[in-house]
């Protein structure tokens, strides 16, 4: 089996976190011929040619918001920051461009080390977007540390970007695994089960209790194999292969549309795109493609 990070968007990280290099309220200055930015024009990242670092100049007048200090990539300071969606327009024409975060992914259109930086330039971003007023007092936060954290001048809170973590699952049973489709899906895509963990859980009970809750399924031993950055808007997967302990699925339709035991044969040929009945299987750079090959190579 290949390393996950042969294939997974978002694994690979170029940027060398301010946290772990200096003291955090010192930002270097923006406007310089070394510092690089991450522009967000609504949901669509501005591309250079196969980069999303462009020069600072290129977005003046355009920003808004909180502008992040991300850390170092090459020597070179990076920053991020948000701009209306119709800023997109001033970078439709070559050699620029716009995209989404999950088609840059998909498209492999930068380097998989630049892909990681983006995942933590679009999460902050969302962040800060989202947390604007103290959750303790209602009061208006202001950004510090580089914009890796917020502070109430009221009550004195700080507050952290949150990471929201999900468990990820490939249910196997004998030589067949549990995949199922959920209703926003694209069509004929089958998936692992998944479902974001609960305060006081371990990552062992929360998959226990997601494949009991949307399958009645009951499992056993639990593996964590490898772990996702998914940047939509800031969670973290935790892949993981699990023992299914019964056969007879009982969906609940809120969660799940359907859910089978597919057999390796049938893995394999959705992982190929020539399944029969057309079924398809999540794209290479997802998690959920990585453990259903596993499980084809037998190594869960
Ligand atoms: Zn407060």
């Amino acid at each position: 089996m290949t390393d996950p990070r042969d294939t997974l968007g978002f694994v690979r990280n170029c940027l060398v976190r301010h946290s772990a290099e200096q003291p955090e309220e010192s930002v270097p200055a923006f406007d310089t011929a070394e510092a690089r930015l991450v522009l967000i024009c609504g949901d669509r990242i501005v591309l250079r040619g196969e980069t999303a670092l462009i020069a600072p100049a290129e977005a003046v007048g355009l920003e808004g918001g909180t502008r992040i200090f991300l850390g170092h990539r090459d020597g070179r300071p990076v920053f991020a920051a948000a701009a209306p969606a119709e800023a997109a327009e001033r970078f439709a024409a070559a050699p620029t461009r716009t995209l989404d975060l999950r088609s840059i992914a998909t498209e492999s259109a930068v380097e998989a080390e630049e892909l990681g930086l983006l995942a933590v330039a679009k999460s902050m971003l969302d962040w800060h977007a989202r947390h604007g007023f103290c959750a303790n007092c209602g009061t208006a936060t202001v950004a510090r540390a580089g914009g890796f954290r917020r502070e109430c001048p009221s009550c004195s809170a700080h507050h952290f970007p949150r990471v929201d973590p999900v468990v990820i699952m490939l249910v196997r049973r004998g030589d067949t695994c549990l995949l199922g489709r959920g209703p926003h899906f694209r069509p004929h895509m089958y998936s692992c089960l998944a479902g974001f963990l609960e305060p006081g859980e371990t990552i062992e009970d929360a998959v226990r209790r997601e494949v009991f809750e949307e399958t009645r399924i009951r499992v056993g031993a639990v593996t964590y194999r490898t772990s996702q950055p998914w940047p939509f808007p800031s969670s973290l997967m935790l892949g993981c292969a699990a023992e299914g302990l019964d056969a007879a699925i009982v969906t609940d339709p809120s969660e799940l549309e359907d859910a089978r035991w597919f057999t390796r044969t049938d893995v394999a040929a959705m992982l190929a795109g020539a399944h029969p009945e057309g079924i398809q299987a999540p794209p290479p750079m997802a998690i959920a493609n990585y453990l259903m090959r596993a499980f084809v190579a037998g190594e869960t």
